[in-house]
């Protein structure tokens, strides 16, 4: 590692530090789905899911969520959590789904975790996101989990309509996918986050429905993990320095700002 790496490393520990007491506590995904418990869908949703004007855009999906009892999570749930942020932003960030903070204000990402997120994806203005300006926050599943268990797999098969709608109207020019239950969900796939991190791949657009597109998909670990086990912050920084890189091919006003800021 060249020392301008080292220096790279320090300053995200650096801005990651304050977080890294103490631990966030969500169960580690003890599960292994499978292709087609991710993708298959009850005729009725997927029925839902064609029908027309109803989830044309983010408001009619979130009343939608809002109603929705298409898994047992309906009956624990305090608030459903849709998501929030900015339509056709730069990158789409998926989540796993709720926890208690979450479920409280009905807004993702807004406990311990979040904030460590809303860190991370700034990175004191060396990657340059944020909520408010040019990304859109989500999970896989918009309802907590009660005790924040991982999601089991018909409650994420019920819910990826959802986040496939969302994703058609928020048209993000990349996906970045917070640990192993969303990019296995989002992929499709049963490899986990170790192996998937680290470069971009493709998400299909077609994991519930027939219509197909193709945006860039990177993952990373998720913050809850970093909040847990600190040997993650140097591949999550190796991750936003590649999702930077690639943002600067696919967008030149974002080229343009951090043309300025070195890494
Ligand atoms: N963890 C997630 O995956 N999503 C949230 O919204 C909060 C914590």
């Amino acid at each position: 590692m060249t020392s301008s790496e080292k220096t790279n490393i320090a300053a995200f520990l650096d801005l990651a530090g304050d977080y890294l007491s103490g631990g966030y506590s969500r169960t580690r995904n003890e599960y292994n789905f499978t292709d087609d418990q991710v993708s298959v869908l009850t005729a009725d949703q997927t029925a839902q899911q064609k029908d027309g004007s109803s989830t044309d855009t983010l408001e009619s999906i979130a009343k939608e969520i809002a109603s929705c009892t298409r898994c047992g999570l309906c009956s624990t749930r305090t608030n459903t959590v849709p998501g929030e942020g900015i339509v056709q932003p730069l990158v789409m960030v998926v989540g796993e789904g709720p926890g208690a903070e979450e479920d409280a204000t009905g807004r993702p990402f807004v406990g311990r975790a979040g904030q460590l997120l809303d860190r991370m994806l700034d990175s004191k203005g060396k990657i340059g996101l944020s909520r408010s300006t040019n990304c859109y926050i989500a999970n896989i599943i918009k309802c907590r989990p009660p005790g924040n268990r991982s999601p089991y797999p018909d409650e994420i098969s019920a819910c990826l309509p959802y986040l496939e709608q969302q994703i058609k109207v928020i048209k993000p020019k990349c996906i970045l996918a917070a640990g192993n239950t969303a990019v296995k969900a989002l992929l499709g796939s049963n490899d986990g986050i170790t192996r998937l991190r680290g470069s971009f791949t493709v998400f299909r657009g077609s994991l519930t429905s027939d219509s197909e597109f193709e945006i860039p998909l990177l993952a990373t670990f998720h913050p809850s993990a970093l909040l847990r086990d600190e040997s993650l912050k140097a591949p999550v920084w190796d991750d936003l320095k590649t999702l930077r890189a690639k943002l600067c091919e696919l967008d030149n006003s974002y080229a343009d700002r951090m043309a300025d800021i070195p890494l």
